[in-house]
């Protein structure tokens, strides 16, 4: 999949916000420092697409990008910031869940996880929430560059038995080291055409 133009269109809180374009979209969650934005840049070539290392705590929104005019990519606010208020968490929440049970061109939900980070019952009640929703959810290893390859091969049979999936279906990223790029792009290019 070549990338030829990667646009951002808009950011939105609820649900009539949203652009209307109808084209499939994937959505890109996980842990706030695990590597999202980087990923996303590393996806779609481009340095500055996301902002990196975006300061906790500020207003978090749902951003959305165009690609090829083909496919949208929707950028979910990161969870598990420390500093943020209930209300803050609640607002999160309800944007979380008002997108995934609202949004039909969602296709596939990416969930990022550190490799190096064990995952506890949040992202298993997250991926099953999304999962009651009849969303598919594909689960990516990231920094696989901080590991050896026995250790990630390790990280991922851990990640992927206590998540319920085998391993092959835990594809993994480094944005240093530009890798996992094809396999992801694959997944989006495969799923566009069903
Ligand atoms: P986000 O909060 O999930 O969007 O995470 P960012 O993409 O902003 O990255 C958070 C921090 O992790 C930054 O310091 C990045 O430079 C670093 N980072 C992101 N991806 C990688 C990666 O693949 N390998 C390594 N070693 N560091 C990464």
């Amino acid at each position: 999949l070549k990338i030829v133009s990667a646009d951002f269109v808009k950011g939105a809180t609820k649900a009539s916000q949203y652009p209307g374009e109808g084209l499939p979209e994937f959505a890109f969650f996980g842990r706030s420092n695990v590597g999202k934005s980087s990923l996303i840049n590393m996806l779609v070539n481009r340095k500055t697409l996301v902002k990196t290392g975006s300061r906790p705590g500020m207003t978090r929104v749902i951003n959305f990008f165009r690609i090829n005019q083909t496919f949208m990519l929707a950028d979910l606010p990161g969870y598990g910031y420390a500093q943020r208020s209930a209300k803050e968490n609640e607002d999160f929440d309800r944007m979380l869940a008002e997108y995934a049970s609202n949004r039909s061109d969602l296709r596939t939900l990416f969930f990022l996880m550190d490799l190096r980070r064990v995952p506890g019952e949040t992202e298993k009640n997250t991926i099953e929430y999304f999962e009651r929703l009849g969303l598919e959810v594909v689960i990516v290893g990231t920094k696989a560059d901080k590991l050896s390859n026995n250790e990630i091969a390790k990280s991922v049979r851990a990640i992927a038995a206590y998540c319920n999936r085998t391993p092959d279906m835990v594809p993994v990223s480094s944005a240093d080291k530009k890798t996992g790029r094809d396999v992801i792009l694959r997944m989006i290019e495969d799923r566009c055409r069903s």
